[in-house]
């Protein structure tokens, strides 16, 4: 059949950050060399050929040609630690808190985590859904393509499977969306002063009906001096893998309990914050390849001063995601780019650094093999940006040079049906 097309799409004129990890060191985005143009052909929503414009095969043929104008692609944006679904904000706490009241008035003002729990239990699954998508929204924008949304705000079965299902919905839009199950996050009032009677509930009720219903993709512990201990996170950690999820682990944000080592133990995807890590840390991580997300957005909301160990980081080869961490009490964070900026900024990362943090490494933190990079046989997920080069995604502050976004080879619109029902939303919760 010489005159079909060998590929759907094919693209010309395009400037491509493959991002791909074999790409040689005088080229950190996989760029090709000497500013070449590029060509990307597609087929069945994957990635087909991809390379300079001039090693296209000679007979390269397409159902459809787009033209580029110049643009750079880089593979869809990854937001690998979100807690994108949850009930209310605590824009008011942030507020008393900025006029002088102590954490324990605003704790007797109902403020807190335990403000945030009552607000999500409170919630129906369409207002969760509407106010998750007003935040959801300007992430879509600025070219994220796969999300990670914890649970953990609910903290007892119908109040966690709702969150989860919330955070499943949104699957139903050009996203790819993993959920993770968070119930090891804080412990619920009705088991105050009990951890550990309240950790036979996750074990043995909420995480067995959770994974039956096919709401979670990952378990997460909040292993700290206020969470969880390391042998509490450990028994959750055996109940995961007894249901063949994989695991995922908050350590070392406010002190070392070595909670990454341990968790590096279980072959975690990914052990997220890190500001206290140390270097037998690292190493474990490095030796189970388990991802360091690094969370510049809570380190600044926070006011932290402790950096996390970058340099360690890099000399023992440990892969460094970026996230938002999206959440109501210490990163209220939308945009991806703001924490490309915040890494290179704060942690000093280097803008290569940052973008392989929100696309390779971001994808391997969610076991993610389809995503994250710009090669043939992965799913066509990217971005066309209005840059110069790459190295502005991670420079300016501010700016949103999204030009189109890609999901499995097709034009990502949003519907404004959808921006209708956030927009809705959001005025009624400012009641
Ligand atoms: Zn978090």
């Amino acid at each position: 059949m010489s005159d079909s097309p060998q590929w759907d799409v094919l693209w010309r004129n395009v400037r491509l950050a493959t991002l791909r990890d074999d790409a040689p060191l005088d080229a950190r985005y996989g760029e090709l060399p000497n500013g070449e143009s590029g060509a990307l052909a597609l087929k069945d929503g994957k990635i087909a050929w991809i390379g300079a414009a001039s090693a296209l095969p000679r007979r390269a043929n397409a159902a459809q040609e787009y033209d580029g104008g110049g643009r750079w692609v880089t593979p869809g944006l990854i937001d690998c630690h979100t807690h994108l679904v949850h009930g209310g904000n605590r824009a008011r706490e942030f507020e008393m808190r900025l006029e002088g009241l102590s954490y324990e008035e605003i704790a007797r003002a109902g403020g807190g985590i335990l403000s945030t729990l009552r607000q999500t239990r409170a919630a129906s699954e369409d207002e969760l859904y509407s106010s998750a998508l007003r935040r959801l929204i300007p992430l879509l924008r600025e070219g994220v393509t796969a999300i990670e949304i914890k649970s953990g705000y609910g903290l007892d079965l119908p109040s966690e499977a709702k969150m989860l299902r919330v955070a499943q919905r949104f699957s139903a839009l050009p996203l790819t969306v993993r959920t993770t199950f968070l119930g090891a996050h804080a412990i619920p009032p009705e088991y105050a002063g009990d951890a550990d009677g309240y950790l036979n509930q996750v074990i043995d009720m909420m995480l067995p009906a959770l994974a039956e219903a096919g709401l979670i993709d990952a378990v997460d512990v909040f292993c700290e001096t206020i969470g969880f201990s390391p042998a509490q996170t450990e028994r959750v950690f055996r109940a995961a893998q007894a249901h063949g999820l994989p695991v995922k682990i908050h350590a070392e944000q406010l002190s070392n309990q070595s909670g990454a080592a341990l968790a590096a133990r279980y072959d975690a995807l990914s052990a997220d914050h890190l500001e206290h890590l140390d270097e037998a840390g690292v190493m474990a991580m490095a030796r189970h390849g388990t991802v360091a997300v690094l969370l510049p957005g809570a380190f600044y909301f926070l006011r932290e001063t402790r950096l996390p160990p970058i340099a360690l980081l890099r000399q023992h080869r440990v892969p460094m995601a970026i996230a938002t961490d999206n959440n109501p009490g210490t990163s209220p964070v939308t945009s991806l780019l703001l924490m490309l900026n915040m890494a290179c900024t704060l942690f000093r990362l280097t803008p290569a650094e940052a973008l392989a943090g929100v696309t390779r490494h971001a994808a391997r933190a969610l076991g993610l093999n389809d995503a994250g990079t710009l090669e043939p046989g992965k799913r066509a997920d990217f971005v066309l940006w209005n840059i110069d080069h790459p190295s502005e995604l991670s420079y300016a502050i501010g700016a949103n040079p999204c030009h189109q976004v890609y999901v499995a080879g097709k034009l990502r619109t949003l519907p404004a049906a959808l921006i209708d029902a956030a927009a809705s939303l959001s005025l009624k919760n400012t009641k």
